[in-house]
């Protein structure tokens, strides 16, 4: 049996963060991640195969995340949003201290325009939204823009230069500072007694253990922490899950398209308060692999696209869901769309194909994709599951730390939030 001050149970921004945070207090922590520290190259489809999981839904949606260190943040695109407006007026969580923090730390900042020169595509893309009174501009991102090439679009595949930030920086600096971090262990529950959290039930290289702690913090990200606390007797985790769905729209033009062109360079937030969706710019390669898909009539369809590949652009909407869906306890997962959902799926497809065909796409050439989802959350609930200070409600020193405590869809990139989170929580727990 392990004894410890405080055990983490995943290693995205969520948990990463707390163990950093914590770590430098002098509190013995371990951090437990059910993936491993993957060494093979970053960037390809290889590394992405490796660390990726695709899950598909009863309702056939489909949604990645990453099972590996650092979570999800290996594999994320990098755009950094603040947390929405209501995480203060509604809930009472004021984390702008927490978010100035985190800016400075992970190096978040904006695309410059320098960067951009040789994207034909997008800036096209740009002038046409510019032209219907919409504003698509550069985006801020946890990128190193000295490290960063502005013709590789490959951050979703583990980015190879290393220019943009994922969790794993904080891992290293809590391990350096003495946290305990244990790869390929897989947390199973949480151990309660009389009404408080004592430990967790893990199975790693080792076998089964157990890890006792004073404090308990559940961080697996919006799939993993619903399961743990289910498989705990938690039984009102699990629902309220949405997964900020997208669809994205492929045309072909005349001229030369996004290939090369980084994706969600430049993105709207328009429409973030006004229709729920936020749009932006993708490139070509990503663009085409949606079209492409995994086999069938929409592999028929994608072929047939390729010679016009170079002459490809590519526009997304990510919609804010609603909490419709949920997690069963065996990993299920039901994600039904509601109308109001579809209403904004049209609405955004609607406006990305307006730009791309102002920005001189072909009508005909238009393509849609739907439904790939990769921000879950919703189903450890502020306010349904975990109070304010994000402890189990009913359960003693139990927290919860990641995207499953959001009580709805952000509405926008969740990553900033999360890591802020976890700085806020340090502070108390
Ligand atoms: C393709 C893609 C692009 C994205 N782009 C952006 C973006 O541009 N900006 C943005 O802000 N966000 C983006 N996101 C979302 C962002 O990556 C996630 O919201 C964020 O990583 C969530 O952090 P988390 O700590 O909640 O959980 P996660 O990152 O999911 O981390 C949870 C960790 O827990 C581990 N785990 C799960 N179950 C167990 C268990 N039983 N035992 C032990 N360990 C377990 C997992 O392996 C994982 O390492 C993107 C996501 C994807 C998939």
């Amino acid at each position: 049996m392990i004894r410890t001050e405080v055990v983490i149970a995943g290693s995205g921004p969520g948990g990463a963060t707390l163990a950093y945070e914590l770590a430098g207090k002098g509190i013995s922590v371990v951090l437990v991640e059910k993936g491993a520290w993957h060494k093979w190259p970053l960037g390809n489809i290889t590394s992405f195969g490796t660390i990726t999981r695709l899950m598909l839904s009863k309702q056939k949606g489909s949604m990645f995340y990453g099972v590996t260190a650092g979570g999800s943040s290996v594999i994320f695109d990098g755009s950094a949003y603040d947390p929405p407006p209501w995480m203060k007026t509604e809930l009472g969580i004021d984390l702008s201290a927490e978010v100035l923090e985190t800016r400075k730390e992970t190096g978040v900042s904006s695309f410059p325009e320098m960067f951009s020169d040789k994207w034909e595509g997008t800036k096209r893309l740009a002038r046409a939204a510019a032209e219907m009174g919409i504003n698509l501009v550069p985006q801020e991102k946890f990128i190193d823009f000295d490290k960063c090439d502005p013709e590789c679009d490959d951050c979703m595949l583990g980015c190879k230069s290393g220019a943009r930030w994922t969790a794993r920086t904080y891992i290293e600096k809590a391990v350096s500072m003495g946290a305990d971090l244990r790869l390929k262990t897989e947390v199973k529950r949480v151990i309660i007694e009389n009404g408080k959290a004592k430990g967790l039930f893990v199975k790693g290289p080792n076998g089964v253990e157990e890890i006792r702690a004073d404090k308990v913090v559940v961080a697996a990200g919006g799939f993993g922490t619903p399961k743990i606390l289910m498989a705990s007797g938690l039984e009102n985790a699990g629902q309220g899950f949405f997964i900020d769905p997208m669809t994205n729209v492929m045309g072909i033009g005349r001229e030369a398209g996004t290939r090369n062109e980084q994706t969600f360079a430049y993105a709207s937030e328009d429409f973030i308060e006004s229709d729920g969706f936020l749009i932006g710019t993708s490139g070509a390669f990503l663009t085409y692999m949606g079209v492409l898909g995994l086999g069938g009539i929409r592999t028929i369809k994608g072929l047939l696209k390729l010679p016009g590949y170079n002459r490809i652009m590519g526009m997304f909407t990510k919609i804010s869901d609603d909490t419709g869906g949920r997690i069963h306890p065996d990993g299920r997962v039901d994600k039904p769309y509601s109308e109001t959902d579809e209403k904004k799926f049209k609405k955004g497809t609607e406006v990305c194909s307006d730009i791309l065909i102002r920005a001189g796409a072909d009508p005909s050439s238009l393509t849609v994709v739907k439904n790939v989802g990769g921000h879950p959350g919703g189903t450890s609930a502020i306010g349904r599951v975990v109070d304010s200070d994000l402890q189990v409600y009913g359960v003693k020193d139990l927290y919860v730390c990641d995207g499953s405590v959001f009580p709805r869809s952000p509405g926008r990139p969740p990553t900033l939030t999360i890591i802020s989170l976890a700085k806020y929580l340090s502070k108390f727990i």
